[in-house]
C-alpha cells in the first residue's frame, strides 16, 4: 500500500531557465501530476476559497485581489472544451480548499505553492499559498485588470497557474502553456490557458458535453410544502408540444446526458426523475402540478422542462431550472408573514410595497429581531410586482 503523498508545485522566477533551453517547445506537451478529481461524479465540486484580505494592501484592494484570483479559478474550463470547472467558494478565510498569502519566506526564487493530497490516482484536497518573500528578497505583488509593470508579480498569472496544479496539472516545457514553470513578466497574455494547458484538462477529465439549450421559461407557483400540491408552469414551448417536466432531489447541477435529447445534458444533479409529460396550449404553456413527498422535506430539489425535439431529439431545448428547499408538512410562517423565494418567511406586507425585496439587501425585523434577505423576485411573487428596477 502507498501512503498518502504530499506534493509541492513552484512557480520559479524568470531567470532561472535560458530560453534558449526551448527551442523545440512544440513537441512538449502538458504533463500530468498524477490524481485528479476525475474519480469524482461531479469533479472538483467542493467550493474552494479566496482568501483575498490575507495579501498585503499594496497588493492592491481586496475587490482586485479577489477579481485576479477569481480570473486565475474560473480561467480552468471556462471555454467549455473540458468537463471540468472549479467551484468558486467565495471570499473567506477557511475551508477544505483555500488560496492565501503567507507573511513567511519561501525558498529559492518560490513565489507560490500549491500543496494536493492525494491517494491511489485521486486528488482529496489543494491549497495554495503566495509567499512574501523568498530568496531574491519581498515579492512584490500586484493585482490589476492590465499587464503588471516588471518590478512587480502578477497575481493572476501565479493564480492561474497554481489552480493548474489544483486540477491536476504538473509543470509543461511548452512556452505557450501556463503551467511553463517560470514567471515571465506581467504581460496579461501569460495569464492565458494555452493549447497545451486545455488538452491536458481534457485528458484529465474527458470532454464537455452540450449543456442544453434554456429557451423555455420555468417557474414555481407556490412554496414547496412536502405533501402539499405544487404548481409549475412553463412557457415558451410551441403550440401544443409536448412537454417533460424532469426533477432531481439533489437540485441544480451539471446533470446526466440522455440519447432522447440528442446526447445534451441537463441541468439537474443524477439521479434525474421525469415527473410528468403534458401537452402545451397553444401559446405554448404548459402548469404541471405535483406533490412533492412529504419525506422529502429538508432537501432542495430542482426542476426542470424538457421538449424533445428533431431527429433523434438533436433541437431539444429546456427550460431554465428552479429549485426551492422542501418545507415539512403543516408548514406555516407566522401570522402576516409568508415564506419568500428561498423559503425564509418574511413579512408578507413587503410584497408589491415600492421597495425592492431581490435577496440582495438584508433586514432587520423591529418586532422580532430576526435579520435576513427577503427576495420575492421569482415567478412566485410576480417578480416582486414591478418593486424592483
Ligand atoms: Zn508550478
Amino acid at each position: 500500500m502507498r501512503a498518502d503523498r504530499h506534493l509541492a508545485r513552484r512557480v520559479l522566477l524568470s531567470g532561472a531557465v535560458g530560453a534558449g533551453l526551448l527551442a523545440s517547445s512544440s513537441s512538449l506537451a502538458y504533463v500530468l501530476i498524477g490524481w485528479s478529481w476525475s474519480w469524482q461524479a461531479n469533479p472538483m465540486s467542493e467550493p474552494f476559497v479566496l482568501n483575498a484580505a490575507s495579501f498585503p494592501s499594496g497588493t492592491g484592494s481586496t475587490s482586485a485581489v479577489t477579481t485576479a484570483l477569481r480570473n486565475g479559478l474560473e480561467r480552468w474550463g471556462d471555454d467549455g472544451t473540458a468537463d471540468f470547472h472549479f467551484t468558486d467558494g467565495g471570499v473567506g478565510t477557511s475551508g477544505d480548499h483555500v488560496l492565501r498569502w503567507s507573511n513567511t519566506t519561501a525558498s529559492g526564487g518560490t513565489l507560490a505553492v500549491a500543496s494536493s493530497f492525494g491517494f491511489g490516482g485521486r486528488m482529496t484536497d489543494c491549497d495554495i499559498t503566495f509567499y512574501n518573500a523568498n530568496d531574491g528578497g519581498t515579492i512584490n505583488w500586484i493585482a490589476q485588470t492590465g499587464s503588471a509593470p516588471f518590478s512587480r508579480v502578477d497575481v493572476e498569472q501565479v493564480a492561474t497557474h497554481e489552480f493548474g496544479h489544483c486540477a491536476g496539472l504538473d509543470h509543461s516545457a511548452t512556452t505557450a502553456a501556463v503551467m511553463y514553470p517560470s514567471y515571465r513578466g506581467g504581460n496579461v497574455a501569460y495569464r492565458q490557458l494555452g493549447q497545451d494547458d486545455k488538452n491536458g484538462l481534457v485528458a484529465m477529465y474527458g470532454t464537455a458535453q452540450p449543456s442544453l439549450a434554456q429557451v423555455m421559461d420555468l417557474e414555481l407557483g407556490n412554496p414547496v410544502i412536502g405533501g402539499d400540491p405544487l404548481s409549475i408552469t412553463v412557457t415558451g414551448a410551441n403550440a401544443n408540444e409536448r412537454v417533460t417536466l424532469l426533477a432531481s432531489i439533489l437540485g441544480e447541477g451539471d446533470g446526466p446526458c440522455r440519447p432522447e435529447i440528442g446526447g445534451k445534458c441537463v441541468a439537474l444533479v443524477a439521479p434525474v426523475v421525469p415527473v410528468a409529460t403534458r401537452t402545451a396550449n397553444g401559446a405554448g404553456t404548459v402548469t404541471f402540478t405535483i406533490t412533492v413527498p412529504a419525506q422529502y422535506a429538508g432537501f432542495t430539489p430542482g426542476f426542470q422542462a424538457v421538449a424533445i425535439r428533431g431527429s433523434g431529439g438533436a433541437n431539444s431545448v429546456g427550460s431554465d431550472t428552479q429549485a426551492y428547499p422542501i418545507l415539512s408538512p403543516g408548514f406555516s410562517c407566522q401570522a402576516g408573514w409568508v415564506p419568500d423565494c428561498n423559503a425564509l418567511c418574511v413579512p408578507s406586507s413587503f410584497i408589491d410595497d415600492g421597495s425592492c425585496d431581490d435577496g440582495t439587501t438584508e433586514w432587520t425585523s423591529a418586532s422580532t429581531g430576526f435579520q435576513g434577505y427577503s427576495d420575492f423576485y421569482c415567478g412566485m411573487y410576480n417578480y416582486d410586482y414591478g418593486d424592483c428596477p
